[in-house]
Formats: C-alpha cells, structure tokens, sequence
C-alpha cells in the first residue's frame, strides 16, 4: 500500500524514513550514513544523521518508515517533451531540421489530446521508475498532459509551446490567441495538487517571430512564469539567423527584452563569449540536453564555462524521439564525459558537480530552490537506490557513495520513489501507471499518426 503522507484532519503525520544512507544533494557534498529523512505532509521537516531523533515529534505521531539502500532527491529534468513517446523511433539518423520537418511536424499535426495523455501517462511511468519526479515540458495539448502529470502522481513545470506547426494556424492573430490561451491555461492550472506550475514555452528563435517572442515574454513576467525556449542548439541554426538578423539570437532577444524575466535556454550549444555574457547579465538558465545533442550531432555545450561563469544550469533528456530515452542518469554521466572531452581535462565537472546538475542544480534552473533537494522545507520528493549492487562496492569512505553514484550507479538501481510525500513507486513497480495499458494505447496511437502524416 503506498505511503499516505496526510489523512484525518489537524497536523498531518510525521513519516521518518531512517534509511541506511541519505544522500541530501544540498551543495555541502555530505553523505549521512545511516541517514533520517522526515516528512510531514507534502514537505521535508528534517535531515539529519540516524542518532539524533527520538520517536516522538513535538507532541505528534511519528510513524517509522525503514528504508534499504540511499534516499536521494528526485531528479530533476529540466527539458522534456515527454509525450513524444509516441514518436520513438521515428526518423532516425536525420539531422535536426530535416527531421522536425520532414517527420515530426506533420504528425504532430495531428494529435488529439488523448494522444498527448497516453503519450504523457506512459513517460510518467518512465521517468517515475527513473527516480524523476520533476519535468519541465515544453508541449501542446497541455491540458492533456497535465491531466496525465496529476493522474501519475507526478510533478511537472508545464511550459505549453507556441508553434505553427503545418496546417494548424496561421498570422498575427493566431500567435496572439495562443498566448491567451496559455495565459488563461496559467490561471485554471497553476498550482494544481501543488504538482503543477504553468510557464510558456514558444519554440525558438527562428521559428517565432521576434515581436512575438516579447510579447509571450512579457506576458510570462506579468505571471512571474518560467520563459522556456530553444537556442543556440545547431551552428546551422545559428549561422542562419545571424546572417538574417544581422546578430546572434541571444543578442537579439536581449535587445528586445525576451531576456528580462525567469528564463531557461534550452540546448545553448553554439554561443559566443558575448552570447554567454548576456546569458549571465540576464540570469538566463540553460537545460543542457548532452545525449540529444550528440544523438543529433548537434554539438558539445560549454558546460564547464557556463557554471565557471555562475550560470544556473540543469540537465534535460529533450524528448524521447531524440534521446530516445528520459533516464537522467545518462545524462548526468554523459555531461561529465563530454565536459571531459571537451576541456581536455579529467578533473572537468567532478561527480558531486555532475549529480549537482540533475538535482540541486536542476531546481535552480527552474527558479525552484524547493525542488532537486533534500532539506527542512524542500518538496518530500525522493528516490531510494539499491546499495547491495556490486555497483556500490568497495565502498571505502562516505564520500565514495557520490562517485558511484555517478560513475557505476544507473536508473535500474531505484528501487522506490515519492512525490510529494506520497510512494509512486515500489520495488521498481510504478504504482501510479496502467503500463501495459499505456504501452497498448501509445503503439495504437503511433500507428494512426505516422499514417496520418502520410
Ligand atoms: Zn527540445
């Protein structure tokens, strides 16, 4: 039966975990074994060391709960299109333009919001199973896939997207209709079960109009909305736009006041000096996506040059047809071998700074310092790891746990997952999902779309 965190009426209960190890992702690089984790209600009371706590909390019931294995934070993916389940597979070994509109594009155009459930309802069990319990998603059909979000148990930071895809719309008043729509999604959503926050999420650059993208970012700043969008990912892209508009995109946006309120730039492989010095004068966040950028040979990010330039900076699977996964312990591998790579240098982003980037990190990303950690006043969002794997052995000091964690350690290892409070999953079984039934429904679905597409 999974953990109920509230029930009955005054002061919720108090859920101690005592596990053999918390790991609380806080910044200080700690590893307390034996651990304690407390939980009231849909928040973090307390972490500590397992010998400090006695089994009464101010007056009110404590229920012990014993975990085998390490508590960790819920990671956070911070780019996602996670519905895109139901493209999988599709137009494989295409570069990034020819596949978005020579594949993708054209089915999307046909997608019902069932669709976008089933599609959203199957990642959930996903990403769940992963140990991630934030996304932030940059998709349509977003009531669909926040039904999906609130039914799995799961946490998202819902960005729709603004796009004209082919056949859909069309003209000035269709971009202004789409940000009121958005606008009124914002008021009906926002805040939902606590698991939902609303943003915006207008495609890129070089597919919305500029004037267009000021008025969506202003429209964000009046709701103190995340402004999520795609730049910089293909030097193709960035040469194109730079010889059009005279400029570099980031240049642009800056100049016309894209840049002013919380914003996350998705991808921001090719950028300048000049490009990443905007990106810090405008506290721009990046969602660092490694695996869909080396799947689409987009190119390699400069990750260590961002956070040296106290850039905000969170790890993103992109969606599922270009990754084709959304287990973010690849990413966070891949981000400190291409970091490597790329610098040259094997002490570039040790295993702290990588595990940093998907939880911590991803949080701050998001402008949710709440989220990605363990901490009196965090979201009870967690995972539990398995420690009995060769993975973890020999385990000679505390510290030595974040490195396999990192190094040797892997999304098969979670064994259980909360949100908010609540068990999602339990000895590796999705709690939430109907996965056979989500799977049925996706493969059926799929097929009515590339058929669709023509
Ligand atoms: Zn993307």
């Amino acid at each position: 039966m999974p953990d109920s965190p509230g029930g009955g009426t005054g002061a919720p209960a108090t859920l101690r975990y005592r596990a053999d190890a918390v790991v609380p992702c806080d910044g200080s690089g700690r590893v307390l074994r034996p651990g304690v984790v407390e939980v009231s209600g849909s928040t973090v009371t307390y972490v500590g060391p397992d010998d400090s706590r006695t089994t009464e909390t101010g007056g009110h019931p404590v229920r012990e709960v014993r975990v085998t294995g390490a508590l960790l934070p819920g990671l956070v993916n911070v780019h996602c299109h996670s519905p895109m389940t139901l493209f999988r597979g599709s137009g494989e070994n295409l570069p990034l333009d020819r596949w978005l509109k020579e594949v993708l594009w054209p089915q999307e155009a046909h997608l019902t919001q069932e669709d976008v459930y089933w599609g959203m309802t199957l990642a959930a069990s996903e990403l769940l199973c992963f140990g991630v319990t934030t996304t932030c998603e940059a998709y349509f059909h977003e009531d669909a896939l926040t039904d999906a979000v609130v039914d799995a148990g799961s946490r998202a930071v819902v960005t729709p997207g603004v796009l004209q895809l082919p056949g859909t719309g069309s003209g000035d008043d269709w971009w202004e209709a789409r940000t009121a729509e958005i606008v009124a999604f914002h008021g009906r959503r926002h805040g939902q079960e606590g698991r939902i926050e609303v943003g915006f999420a207008p495609h890129a650059a070089y597919t919305v109009p500029v004037p267009v993208l000021a008025d969506i970012a202003r429209a964000a700043r009046g709701l103190d909305a995340l402004f999520h969008i795609h730049l910089a990912e293909t030097e193709a892209e960035c040469t194109l736009f730079a010889a059009e508009h005279g400029q570099s995109a980031p240049a642009l946006l800056a100049a016309a006041g894209v840049l002013d309120g919380r914003v996350l730039a998705a991808h921001s492989v090719w950028l300048s000096d000049e490009d990443m010095a905007i990106y810090e004068r405008h506290d721009v966040a990046v969602a660092h996506c490694p695996q869909s950028n080396a799947k689409l040979a987009s190119g390699v990010a400069p990750l260590v040059e961002f956070l040296a330039r106290g850039i905000r900076v969170g790890l993103g699977t992109d969606g599922p047809a270009s990754n084709n996964d959304l287990d973010l312990w690849e990413e966070i591998r891949l981000a400190a071998m291409v970091a490597r790579i790329r610098e040259k240098d094997a002490g570039a982003l040790p295993a702290g700074a990588a595990l940093d980037l998907a939880t911590r990190g991803g949080g701050l990303a998001l402008g949710r310092p709440d989220l990605g950690v363990l901490a009196a006043g965090s979201q009870a969002d967690m995972m539990a790891v398995d420690l009995d794997s060769p993975a973890f052995v020999p385990l000679l000091e505390d510290g030595q746990l974040i490195e396999h964690l990192v190094w040797s350690g892997s999304s098969r290892l979670v064994t259980d997952v909360w949100v908010a409070g609540t068990r999602v999953v339990e000895n590796g079984r999705c709690l939430t999902v109907d996965v056979e039934r989500a799977s049925a429904e996706v493969n059926t679905r799929a097929r009515r779309l590339v058929q669709a597409a023509g």
